[in-house]
């Protein structure tokens, strides 16, 4: 279970944390986001209606990853840098609706 639910946040209070206090740290920086087959070929046909940029890598064991690192501004390719939401927040991945599981430094959400 994602910890805002464990906090008692609604999804909205949450995504107003996220994107108001935190600014989409899970979102930024050096981090990889991995994808099942399906969320891999969401994502590839999202960013072409979207008319953005977005390299989803083949995994070994199927689906694929994204590294941030490799997309303008060490940014996820579907965030939107000006208001820090998430491009494709209704068929964002699993990973993203989970995270964070665990308590994580600098997380308000999560407690640590
Ligand atoms: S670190 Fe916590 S508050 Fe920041 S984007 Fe991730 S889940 Fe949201
Ligand atoms: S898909 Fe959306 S929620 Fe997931 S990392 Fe990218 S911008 Fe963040």
């Amino acid at each position: 279970m994602a910890s805002y639910l464990r906090a008692g946040l609604s999804p909205a209070a949450a995504s107003q944390i996220c994107m108001n206090q935190c600014r989409a740290k899970c979102c930024r920086g050096a981090w990889i986001l991995s994808l099942s087959q399906a969320e891999a070929q969401v994502f590839q046909a999202k960013a072409e209606e979207l008319g953005v940029e977005a390299l989803v890598r083949p995994a070994a064991e199927g689906g694929g990853w994204i590294r941030f690192s490799e997309h303008p501004g060490e940014r996820c390719p579907m965030l939107d840098p000006a208001t820090f939401a998430c491009r494709i927040y209704e068929s964002r991945p699993q990973r993203c609706r989970s995270f964070p599981e665990r308590m994580t430094p600098g997380c308000a959400i999560s407690g640590g």
